[in-house]
């Protein structure tokens, strides 16, 4: 073994001394250099960013078991907006935030102000939220005389942030400069299926054991990667399918996904990264809280798993660009689903397809959608180039299980949505793809 590991080293040193006369290690960054110059950069982007850290210290929304308000912050939360706009004039805008969930209410207040304001189409719109537990609860119902004042902070918070981004749209939109669009995906790891084995019987020792590392999960990470013509990176969209659950302390923070887009954006000035949620519903990261790791913190997980995502990213944005050509086609409904029995009234849910060319085809869905969503359409979409399945997209309504989950039961198939749901919106997926 010896040899051969001092035969590595020499080669390394005789790369180093290979180098060019006059690199040295401390030489500033090579110009901005396009990986895909064949690409043609005839799209349009731009980007925005506001912190929404609140100012008072709020309660936080995620855990039901929490007693208190927050109490201080070790990162800030941020919202963003990505806008693109292909050869023909159609543009598509991503907002994205470090926050437990996009309000339906507020969906659709943010839309409607942004299609009369901006002109951009309600279907052009993505809001799309990390699901973090360390941020704010948002509270989108009017108050009523009876409300007390964690009510009342959290409407003001709410409001506020509503009008807050359609400014960010608009700035994004302003933003917009020529551009070239590629993508790619990478892989990460440390998202968990949080279920137990409900395929073992009963009286199997791991039957009630939870997480379950034979159940299905979505590790990729696809990554759209923006950049000037001079092949300057000017933003990236990236995401993963994994709860924001690292931390369970009274600290604003992002969590893994803050901590990743912290990372990417670290030695780029002007570089804006945005992290896009997947079917995350059932997924958690690990090793978390309740498990031992001797001498490591809830906070140092979650930053390294926010590392491990970043690395993932540059992965994606650095290896064999794809080429990402228009024009954006979108489709949004809302379509009802029931409850078993009419338990509840019918929920209007959010289905969205946007198909980028014949590139990359984004489903988005409401709420906290499992895994299952985004395995079966990147199944049978599988011809596409490629399919980018997102939860946690125009509204928060709880856990929204596919039809397995439902039969098995356990949390997040507690909410008693009919058997039909899974059905009713793959079809709906189904239809508003093959009309685009
Ligand atoms: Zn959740």
């Amino acid at each position: 073994m010896l040899p051969r590991i001092l035969l590595a080293a020499l080669l390394c040193a005789s790369t180093l001394l290979a180098a060019p006369p006059g690199a040295t290690p401390l030489s500033p960054p090579a110009p901005a250099k396009s990986l895909a110059p064949h690409v043609p950069a005839n799209w349009k982007a731009g980007a925005a960013t506001l912190k929404v850290t609140p100012q008072k210290m709020l309660w936080m929304a995620g855990y039901a078991a929490r007693k208190k308000p927050a109490e201080g912050k070790v990162q800030e939360l941020f919202a963003k907006a990505l806008a693109i706009q292909d050869e023909q004039g159609n543009k598509l805008v991503f907002v994205t935030l470090d926050l437990i969930g996009v309000p339906q209410l507020m969906r659709r207040a943010v839309a409607s102000v942004a299609e009369k304001q901006f002109k951009l189409p309600q279907a052009n719109l993505v809001m799309n939220a990390s699901h973090t537990h360390s941020g704010p609860s948002l509270r989108t119902t009017p108050l009523t005389e009876k409300d007390d004042q964690r009510a009342r902070d959290a409407w003001e918070y709410t409001q506020k942030l509503q009008s807050d981004l359609v400014a960010l749209i608009g700035k994004a939109l302003t933003d917009m400069q020529p551009a070239r669009l590629t993508w790619n995906k990478a892989r990460c790891g440390f998202a968990m299926n949080r279920r137990r084995d409900y395929t073992l019987p009963p009286d199997h020792p791991n039957a009630n054991k939870a997480p379950n590392p034979n159940g299905p999960v979505d590790h990729e990470v696809p990554a759209l990667r923006v950049e000037a013509p001079d092949g300057t990176l000017k933003a990236t969209l990236f995401g993963y399918a994994c709860h924001n659950t690292s931390l369970g302390f009274y600290n604003w923070c992002g969590d893994y996904a803050g901590f990743a887009q912290e990372y990417l954006q670290e030695h780029r000035p002007g570089f804006t990264a945005l992290f896009l949620m997947g079917c995350g519903g059932d997924q958690n990261p690990y090793p978390r809280r309740s498990d031992v790791v001797p001498g490591v913190t809830d906070l140092e997980l979650s930053m390294q798993h926010g590392r491990s995502l970043s690395n993932a990213v540059e992965m994606a944005l650095s290896v064999n660009p794809r080429a990402v050509a228009g024009p954006i086609r979108a489709a949004y409904e809302e379509i009802k689903l029931s409850y078993a029995n009419n338990k509840r009234a019918d929920h209007d849910y959010p289905v969205q397809v946007i198909k980028i060319g014949e590139d990359l085809t984004f489903i988005t869905l409401g709420s906290e959608v499992v895994v299952d969503y985004s395995l079966r359409f990147k199944l049978e979409f599988a011809g596409e180039a490629g399919v980018w399945v997102a939860g946690y997209s125009n509204d928060y309504t709880g856990y929204m299980p596919s039809l397995r989950v439902l039969k098995e039961g356990g949390y997040e198939a507690a909410a008693g949505w009919a058997e039909d749901v899974e059905d009713r919106i793959a079809k709906k997926v189904h239809e508003m793809h093959d009309k685009l």
